[in-house]
């Protein structure tokens, strides 16, 4: 759809949603809060915090890369519905500004990463000289920690007599995640400081790295809406076979191409780098799968970071991590 025709229909939307009442676009359950979301990792944590009191919609499935995404009529529509927006923010969802700022008129519509002091954040080069974050707070669990915290103080807002009921389910889901970034540090801690190299297709994990002592460097850069020149691939093969970096990662909601391209152009260097496997960077894993959820996500992720740059099986590892409990 071009641009024109979009803006059209999506005037015409929201014109007739506001006009017949903002629960008409959408049934809903009326006793609950209707909470749409963007990325898996947010609908996941409004979900756990909201409990049986809010019935969340993520707009954002598993393999969905959330810088490209385009809102369809039946997202704007959902979106019009609800009784709460979240989203990332930091310039996360890069094709969603437009939707976000009409919404934001009508609904509450918080930018859940934005509740990160700018002195945590990440500063990025952004265009024309603009001031911009890194907005994948997600890697670090203690920034985490914070965007909970906000989505239990925009539930507790908007539901006031089911506040305590969202604090104290919040308070719980903190106690996982403080678990989770300790075994985060732990786990990490085994891959030796010559190997604590980080390849992956986009700069996802630049927060992951500031956390637990990783140098990162993605081809695409920030946003996946660049793409990797040949000239960026013969830089990161030479750097790889100098190094010996035993590892390089693909991610799950960003096509492989460019990281198969390096593994081929180290291997040309006569050093064999292994894909070290799939990492959920800027989406979860499939529904009823342990990646689906935030906690297991990161679970998934740093096993098969340890794993594959230690060169241990992650047979080994499955044992000794039974006594985290996923969600
Ligand atoms: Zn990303």
């Amino acid at each position: 759809m071009n641009r024109t025709r979009w803006t059209i229909s999506f005037a015409a939307l929201l014109a007739l949603v506001f006009l017949v009442g903002c629960g008409s676009a959408e049934k809903k359950d009326s006793d609950k809060l209707s909470i749409v979301t963007t990325v898996g990792m947010i609908a996941d944590a409004a979900a756990i915090i909201g409990g049986e009191h809010v019935e969340v919609t993520g707009l954002m499935g598993p393999g969905v890369d959330p810088h490209l995404y385009k809102a369809s009529e039946g997202d704007v529509a959902r979106m019009a519905g609800a009784d709460i927006i979240l989203y990332g923010g930091l310039h996360l969802e890069g094709k969603m500004g437009e939707v976000f700022e009409r919404m934001q008129t009508r609904i509450p519509t918080v930018a859940v990463g934005e509740s990160i002091p700018v002195e945590r954040r990440l500063r990025v080069a952004g265009k024309k000289g603009n001031v911009q974050y890194d907005p994948h707070i997600w890697f670090d669990v203690s920034l985490w920690m914070l965007v909970t915290d906000r989505i239990a103080e925009t539930l507790a807002e908007q539901d006031s007599a089911n506040a305590a009921y969202y604090q104290a389910n919040a308070a719980a889901y903190r106690d996982s995640l403080q678990v989770l970034h300790d075994w985060v540090l732990e786990r990490t801690a085994l891959v030796p400081e010559d190997k604590r190299v980080l390849i992956t297709a986009h700069d996802a994990f630049t927060y992951f790295s500031r956390a637990y002592g990783f140098e990162v460097r993605g081809l695409q850069g920030i946003s996946t809406a660049t793409e990797a020149g040949t000239g960026d691939v013969i830089k990161f093969a030479d750097f790889i076979a100098k190094q010996q970096i035993p590892a390089i990662f693909v991610e799950s909601s960003v096509p492989p191409r460019t990281i198969e391209a390096v593994q081929a152009a180290v291997r040309s260097r006569g050093f064999d780098v292994q894909i070290g496997g799939e990492l959920f960077s800027d989406a979860m894993g499939n529904t009823g799968t342990p990646e689906g959820h935030y906690l297991g996500m990161v679970r998934h992720n740093v096993n098969t970071i340890v794993d594959a740059l230690t060169g241990k099986a992650s047979v080994e590892l499955a044992t000794e991590d039974s006594d985290i409990t996923h969600e």
